[in-house]
């Protein structure tokens, strides 16, 4: 269910009716607008009786949401969420491109800060790097850890780049956390729903990847858990499915773009690089993601793939990362994005 407030209705009518929602023993959601404030409730197993809350100051409508996802959907929430970073010019979600990118793993502070470098100098926003790996192999390297999440901070700390590394249990979470500014849940993690529950205490904003095999009514429900928390600012991302196909790692799944975009107010991104496995794949699939409304894309970048520890394979070197920067801000426009350069951080206020 659904409360829609009237446009002029008080913060302190909000509040009541949220208050009124929790006395039946409900979840209130306060989801403001541009135009006005709409209120999911969950918890409820069955209808909500209407009558009582229809009553209730400042409320304009009470609607039965129709998808087994709620907070994800648009039925709740018409307009773009866009999610911002304090204290940057950095989005994700709504006109701007946001471009996500680095290293698979954190191997070292010269490694990772190499490759910052270039994609700061080429005029990425956001910088992704791998300190808990969850590996197919036991044996393959399993990420720094801690020291990693380390390296990242002082990246941020001399370029500004926001950081996005993922979390792979309770235990990384809590770290994960406390350095990252986006936690990324896996692709193999998408349906751990206790490790979603607990990301949806945080707030911080959350790069949900789609499951291997995940249907898209699966990869919202996904995002459903997250919210249902409380922590509404969820990112999606498009990373390839599992097909008959071996040309390419998985199969890139662009048609899931306007499928989320018409039921799901969340942005997602594309993630070429698990996608196809291959570096000479990750800049067209790039180009497409953009072509086709992704709100951005997150990509594998070494300088020295041949050593990489994981995903040598499919990181694309700093040169190409610059041209598909350029190419990027071309197609940008095409389709109503702007691809913006750098990121800004505004002074702090005295
Ligand atoms: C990654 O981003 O390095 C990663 C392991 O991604 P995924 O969960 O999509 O396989
Ligand atoms: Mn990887």
């Amino acid at each position: 269910m659904l409360v829609v407030m009237k446009a002029q209705a008080t913060p302190e009518e909000i509040q009541a009716v949220c208050e009124t929602i929790e006395l039946l023993g409900f979840r209130a959601h306060p989801l403001p607008g541009a135009q006005r404030t709409a209120i999911g409730i969950t918890g409820n197993k069955d209808e909500v009786d209407r009558g009582n809350l229809e009553e209730l100051s400042g409320v304009a409508e009470v609607i039965r949401v129709s998808k087994p996802y709620k907070l994800a959907s648009r039925e709740v929430k018409e307009e773009d969420t866009v999610i911002r970073f304090a204290g940057t010019d950095a989005v994700i979600g709504g006109r701007n491109l946001a471009i996500i990118a680095g290293p698979c793993s954190i191997e070292n502070r010269d490694q990772a800060f190499a490759i910052a470098e270039h994609v700061a100098a080429s005029g990425a926003q956001f910088f992704r790097g791998g300190a808990y790996k969850p590996r197919t192999s036991p044996y393959a390297f399993q990420g720094l850890g801690l020291e990693a999440l380390r390296i990242m901070a002082e990246i941020r700390d001399r370029f500004g780049l926001r950081i996005v590394t993922e979390a792979i249990d309770n235990e990384s979470l809590d770290l994960v956390a406390e350095w990252a500014d986006v936690v990324q849940i896996g692709a193999r993690n998408m349906q751990n729903f206790s490790l979603l529950k607990r990301v949806g205490h945080l707030r911080k904003p959350v790069l949900l990847k789609r499951g291997l095999s995940a249907t898209l009514e699966e990869f919202l429900m996904a995002a459903e858990y997250v919210m249902s928390e409380g922590n509404y600012e969820v990112i999606l991302c498009e990373r390839g499915v599992r097909t008959f196909a071996d040309h390419t790692r998985n199969t890139l799944d662009l048609s899931i773009i306007p499928a989320v975009q018409r039921l799901s107010h969340l942005p997602i991104l594309v993630d070429p690089s698990h996608a196809t496995g291959r570096r000479d794949s990750v800049l067209p699939m790039a180009r497409a993601a953009v072509a086709s409304g992704a709100d951005g894309v997150i990509v594998e970048v070494h300088d020295h793939p041949e050593k990489a520890l994981s995903d040598g394979p499919q990181s694309i070197f700093p040169g190409q990362f610059a041209t598909m920067m350029n190419e990027l801000e071309q197609i940008a426009p095409v389709v109503g994005r702007n691809l913006p350069r750098g990121i800004h951080i505004k002074a702090a206020k005295a």
